[in-house]
């Protein structure tokens, strides 16, 4: 499994930031998340796990790898 993040869904909530700081920000400019890293291409740590599922928008996806 690996996470994708579509940017355009985002709705700046910030439930990922607070879910998984290590991974996820959110633009001063337009709060719009944005990745602290790139995103692993595989593997999908609790946190972010917990980060999918409490984003509102569905910005936040898992995936087959
Ligand atoms: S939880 Fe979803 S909608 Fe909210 S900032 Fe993160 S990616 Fe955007």
């Amino acid at each position: 499994m690996r996470i994708v993040l579509d940017r355009q869904r985002c709705v700046g909530s910030g439930n990922c930031v607070l879910s998984a700081p290590a991974m996820f920000d959110q633009s001063d400019a337009d709060g719009q998340v944005v990745p602290r890293a790139p995103l692993p291409p595989s593997g999908v740590p609790d946190e972010a796990r917990v980060a999918v599922e409490l984003c509102p928008s569905g910005a936040l996806s898992l995936a087959d790898d």
